[in-house]
C-alpha cells in the first residue's frame, strides 16, 4: 500500500495493539486460522479470546492502567503472539482508509505509532 501522506517502516514498538479500548475485528476465515494456529477448538478459542459486540467478533483486551488496554496476544515485549496469522486489520495498520481520510486522525496516529512520518506538505 502507498499513500502520500506519510512514509512507513513499523518499528515493532506495539503501540497500535496497546493504550485506548478499541476493536480488532475478526472475520470469520480469521477465526478459523487462528484458532486453528492456536491448536484450539474453534469454540474454545471464541471464548478464550474473544468477545462479540454488535453481533461481530473482536479480540479481548486486558486492562493494564487507565486508559492502557492490551490486545490479549500482546505479550510482555510488546511482540504479537500470532504474527504469522495477524488479522487484516493489524497487517493494514496504518493504511486504513478512515486514517487517509482524516488529517486530524492521522497527526494523531503519527504520535502513536513510531514507524509514521508524516510529509507535512501533504497533510492539510
Ligand atoms: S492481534 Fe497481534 S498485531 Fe493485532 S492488535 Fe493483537 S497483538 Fe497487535
Ligand atoms: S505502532 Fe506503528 S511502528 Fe509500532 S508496531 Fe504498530 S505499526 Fe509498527
Amino acid at each position: 500500500m502507498k499513500t502520500d501522506k506519510f512514509e512507513f517502516s513499523c518499528q515493532t514498538c506495539g503501540n497500535c495493539c496497546a493504550g485506548d479500548s478499541g476493536y480488532v475485528w475478526l472475520s470469520e476465515e480469521e477465526q478459523l486460522k487462528i484458532s486453528k494456529f492456536l491448536d484450539l477448538p474453534l469454540n474454545e478459542f471464541l471464548k478464550k479470546y474473544t468477545k462479540k459486540i454488535n453481533g461481530r467478533i473482536t479480540l479481548k483486551e486486558l486492562r493494564k492502567s487507565e486508559n492502557d488496554y492490551w490486545c490479549i496476544f500482546l505479550d510482555k515485549r510488546r511482540k504479537c503472539k500470532i504474527y504469522e496469522c495477524r488479522p487484516l486489520q493489524c497487517r493494514n495498520y496504518p493504511y486504513w482508509q478512515n486514517l487517509l481520510n482524516d488529517d486530524e486522525l492521522l497527526k494523531i496516529h503519527s504520535t502513536i505509532c513510531k514507524g509514521m512520518i508524516l510529509n507535512d506538505k501533504n497533510i492539510f
